[in-house]
């Protein structure tokens, strides 16, 4: 394999090259976008401007692939936050404060911006910007497997709709095509035009809405490393997070008709308004810069390339391109970073182009998805009232589940840490049914569940109020 071509420079796209780059092999990824050299918001990626927490998980697995990464995002100014320090809200109360997990706090831009430089500096690779990927091709007998067809930035994908003439256009010779192109992904459409079958999409969406608004506060201006107020049917919640250069981002969630204002007194008004004012009182602490950040695109959607027979070999895709997940929970990097890790080891296998290769690291991918899409799935079904797809050993484990969260709210710190190990991806759901921590219920039931964890004290006036 010597021509790898990487459609999309967001951060499946990026950690996929990082996966395959290797002396002797061209990995070309191509972006729609003018690339910028310092961090910053991008329109190819809108969300850009939202929270973006990068699981325990996948801090590992991007290190991994990265080494030194997270020392040089800490050095950039990142924030080292210890997930068990987060003030967090959930309809049974507050959690307990308890040793954790270790994840890094910084905008989605200087991450980004980071893996970037690592990446472009790797052997073999190039990135090149203002290009969108257009079309896909097969190769002729004798020549390469695949031809990306691309269009530059500002030209139309039809000849006679650019600006003139048909020069910005370009074909990419490929061994192996990724599609990491995100939500906006064309396969689809290509794969109807090489006349293969559709594949089928799945969707769970709960119409989440995010408003976002920077506030300027030290890091460790409030009590607590960052605030989480969970949303529930009909109740909209929030998140504040520190990030790189002393600014926060508080962020206000609502799905359905539960819309998070996008006008600052609006926003205010409806933090205000949450079952905790928290949000409300971290968002007046500081200065707020620049205007409210809204995003709506959040829907849970998977492509089940993974079931299409007559899969063609030397193409796969990763990323949102494969699987988006509604990212109040924060886990669509984190599943890029594995699924990067996938196709190292595909690679190093030497399995990726052989025959069947694409489809077998397909179904990897899906599998290595499963168990975060069926978190936000079924916690967004419950938040749009839809009907699950309820067995009763899952229903019996939901009730395990908000039991243990009831545990927790009453102090329970190895129920609350039990949660978060699954919740990060570093643990199996099976590993919350272990005998120690169903002897633990059993004991709340019988002996009583202890006092509830108090509102933590996030501001000094939460102090005085003391
Ligand atoms: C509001 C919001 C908050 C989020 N918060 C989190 C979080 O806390 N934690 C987390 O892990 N994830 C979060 N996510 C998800 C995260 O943004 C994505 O899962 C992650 O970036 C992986 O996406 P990707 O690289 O597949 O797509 P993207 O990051 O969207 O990148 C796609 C790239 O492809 C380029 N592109 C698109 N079409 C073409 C084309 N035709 N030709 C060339 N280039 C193209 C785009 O310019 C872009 O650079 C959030 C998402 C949203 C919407």
């Amino acid at each position: 394999m010597q021509d790898v071509v990487v459609i999309g420079a967001g951060m499946a796209g990026l950690l996929a090259a990082a996966a395959l780059a290797r002396d002797g092999r061209t990995v070309t990824l191509l972006d729609r976008d003018l690339l910028p050299d310092v961090p910053q918001p991008r329109p190819g990626v809108p969300q850009g401007r939202q929270p973006h927490l990068l699981l325990h998980r996948g801090l590992s697995a991007v290190e991994d692939l990265l080494p030194g990464f997270r020392d040089e995002l800490q050095a950039a100014g990142a924030v080292a936050v210890d997930t068990g320090d987060l003030a967090w809200w959930g309809p049974p109360g507050w959690a307990p404060r308890a040793r954790q997990l270790e994840v890094l706090l910084a905008s989605r831009p200087l991450v980004e911006h980071l893996v970037r430089r690592r990446v472009s500096a790797l052997p073999g690779v190039r990135v090149v910007a203002a290009v969108r990927g257009a079309g896909l091709r097969r190769g002729e007998e004798g020549g390469p497997r695949w031809w990306v067809d691309t269009v530059e930035a500002g030209w139309a994908d039809t000849p006679d709709g650019g600006p003139g003439d048909a020069d910005g256009r370009h074909a990419w010779p490929a061994d192996l095509v990724v599609d990491a192109s995100g939500r906006a992904s064309r396969l689809p459409v290509w794969l109807r035009a090489l006349g293969l079958p559709a594949a089928r999409v799945e969707e769970v969406d709960a119409h989440v809405g995010y408003a976002t608004v920077r506030v300027r506060l030290p890091a460790d201006a409030l009590g607590a490393a960052g605030v989480v107020l969970l949303q529930q049917r009909g109740r909209g919640g929030g998140l504040a997070l520190p990030a790189e250069g002393g600014w926060w981002t508080v962020t206000a969630v609502g799905a359905g008709a539960l819309r998070p204002p996008r006008d600052l007194p609006g926003l205010r008004a409806y933090l205000a308004g949450l079952p905790d004012d928290a949000l409300a009182r971290v968002a007046a602490a500081g200065a707020v810069d620049g205007d409210v950040a809204s995003h709506r695109q959040t829907g849970n959607r998977r492509h089940r390339y993974d079931r299409v027979r007559g899969w063609p070999d030397g193409l796969v895709a990763v990323g949102d391109a494969l699987c988006a997940f509604d990212p109040v929970y924060g886990q669509g990097i984190t599943v890029a970073a594995l699924e990067a890790q996938a196709l190292r080891a595909a690679d190093a296998r030497g399995d990726l182009t052989a025959p069947g290769g694409a489809a077998r690291l397909l179904r990897e991918c899906v599998r290595l998805g499963a168990v975060p899409w069926r978190i936000a799935t079924g916690e967004d079904r419950a938040l749009a009232g839809l009907p699950g797809p309820r067995s009763p050993v899952s229903a019996l484990a939901g009730r395990w589940i908000g039991e243990l969260t009831r545990m927790a709210a009453h102090g329970d710190t190895v129920a609350q840490a039990g949660l978060s190990r699954v919740y990060h991806l570093v643990a199996p759901p099976t590993s919350l049914f272990r005998p120690s921590l169903l002897v633990r219920g059993l004991r709340a039931r019988l002996r009583g569940y202890g006092p509830p964890v108090p509102r933590p004290a996030l501001l000094p006036v939460d102090e005085a109020d003391r």
